[in-house]
């Protein structure tokens, strides 16, 4: 397949591009590198089968050559970027998703969004199903980040259900890894770092707030899954106009193309975590208590029944295995 990565130079989708030009697609990155870095991919140019294109998705987007699938990952993620990026966070979540739909509906290509669990804000239920319509505030500072991506998920859903582009929603908890920023904010990337650095670790809150945390090749690998998964898994009876129309109150089927939440269900609390990192790196540093942010989510753990039953996926990698191989990164470049 050629594929489409926007935000490939990120995180996710550097190793996104690792992966799928391993199993010998070709892929074109399309990153304007505003939390990217070019040092995350520098490793494939010059590699036949990947090329790079610096751009901001928000514009039209245009791209030579058939396209069988499209990527979409762009976007600020860490807390910290996208409340220092407000206005760039909505745009390339409202404009850059519409025009990576645009540039799929004319290639006739597969389009996957990149959503989070964000969408749940703070969540009243623990674990969230992606049956669950969650609890956001949509004026608050991550107000930005959660609403860019709820109506990312609603347009992406009308271009599959107006248009019938065979489209794909994954919901992504908190991942860890190998190229993470050392600075993005992140609560992995920060408490390694402090670790490392024999400074103190910095818990927001009181620490009783929990997270579940998915590395990185566990996560593409659920996504490739889901991005080359049967568009008839499921039976689809949405994609007929008229039926949408008139019997839109009626249960709709679960089908490939509804949201899957992708994470690892193993939740701890952030005193958990910052304990876990000391324990591993063998640091001696102190903790410091700082305030909570601004609706801060109390509890997230993803349900991941829909994976298992749709793609037979689950995480593989056990968290202290995970973060000792991040901790072995952050030792090289911090
Ligand atoms: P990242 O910041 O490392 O990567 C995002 C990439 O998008 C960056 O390279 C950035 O430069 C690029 N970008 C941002 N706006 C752009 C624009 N207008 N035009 C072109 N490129 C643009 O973050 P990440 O952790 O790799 O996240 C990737 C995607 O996964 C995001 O959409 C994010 O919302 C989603 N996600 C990530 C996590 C996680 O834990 N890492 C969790 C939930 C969802
Ligand atoms: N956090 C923390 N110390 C830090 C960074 C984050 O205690 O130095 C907390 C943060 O308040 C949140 C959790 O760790 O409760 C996860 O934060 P992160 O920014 O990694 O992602 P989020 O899940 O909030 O999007």
């Amino acid at each position: 397949m050629r594929i489409l990565i926007t935000g490939g130079a990120g995180f996710l989708g550097s190793h996104l591009s690792d992966m799928l030009i391993g199993k010998g697609h070709e892929v074109v990155a399309v990153d304007n590198l505003i939390t990217g870095r070019a040092e995350n991919i520098a490793h494939l140019m010059g590699h036949p089968r990947f090329s790079f294109i610096k751009y901001n998705v928000c514009d039209y987007l245009h791209v030579d050559g058939p396209l069988d699938a499209i990527l979409h990952f762009a976007s600020p993620a860490s807390p910290q970027d996208y409340l220092e990026m407000p206005i760039a966070t909505l745009k390339v979540g409202a404009l850059g998703t519409h025009k990576a739909l645009g540039l799929a509906k004319a290639k006739g290509a597969r389009l996957l969004l990149a959503s989070t669990s964000e969408v749940y804000g703070d969540p009243l239920v623990n674990p969230q199903p992606e049956s669950y319509w969650g609890n956001v505030n949509p004026i608050s500072p991550r107000g930005v980040y959660d609403e860019a991506k709820r109506f990312a998920e609603a347009i992406t859903m009308a271009y599959h259900r107006y248009h019938g582009l065979d489209t794909r929603i994954v919901r992504i908890f908190n991942t860890y890894g190998p190229r993470m920023r050392p600075n993005d904010g992140r609560v992995v990337s920060n408490f390694i770092v402090q670790a490392l650095q024999g400074k103190p670790l910095t818990i927001f809150g009181d620490g009783t707030q929990t997270r579940s945390f998915c590395y990185a090749d566990d996560l593409v690998r659920g996504i490739t899954d889901l991005l080359v998964a049967d568009s008839d898994k499921t039976v689809d009876q949405r994609t007929d106009r008229s039926t949408f129309l008139t019997k839109s109150s009626q249960p709709l089927p679960e089908t490939i193309h509804d949201p899957v939440n992708i994470g690892n269900p193993r939740e701890l609390t952030v005193k958990d975590i910052a304990e876990l990192v000391l324990r591993l790196t063998g640091s001696k540093s102190a903790i410091e208590y700082r305030p909570l942010p601004a609706d801060d989510p109390k509890v997230r753990r993803p349900d991941i029944r829909r994976a298992k039953m749709l793609l037979g996926w689950e995480p593989q990698v056990e968290l202290e295995d995970g973060l000792r191989k991040t901790i072995e990164y952050f030792r090289q470049v911090v």
